[in-house]
């Protein structure tokens, strides 16, 4: 008997836009110092916006600006897909 697993937060991630525990998505916050930052340990309290750790989701994200438009940072460049990208190879 498994039963009814605890709860689990589900999060959208904003590449393929579908629902993934918490855990298994990467965690990008908005930084007014430094823009847009990978939070990877979930240190940043604030606006969050969730990624897969795949590649394609980045990559979706980044053709739509669907991370900036989340975290409402406009205009803050592209350096935190690199780092997941990066990271993720
Ligand atoms: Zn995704």
């Amino acid at each position: 008997m498994t039963g009814e697993p605890r709860h689990v937060p589900l999060r959208r991630c904003v590449g393929c836009g579908k629902q993934r525990p918490q855990a298994e998505l990467i965690r990008l916050a908005a930084l007014p110092s430094d823009g847009i930052v990978v939070d990877r340990e979930r240190r940043f309290g604030g606006r969050g916006a969730y990624l897969c750790s795949g590649a394609n989701c980045v990559k979706r994200a980044l053709a739509r600006g669907s991370i900036p438009r989340a975290l409402r940072q406009p205009g803050s460049g592209t350096a935190w897909a690199e780092r997941i990208l990066d990271a993720g190879t």
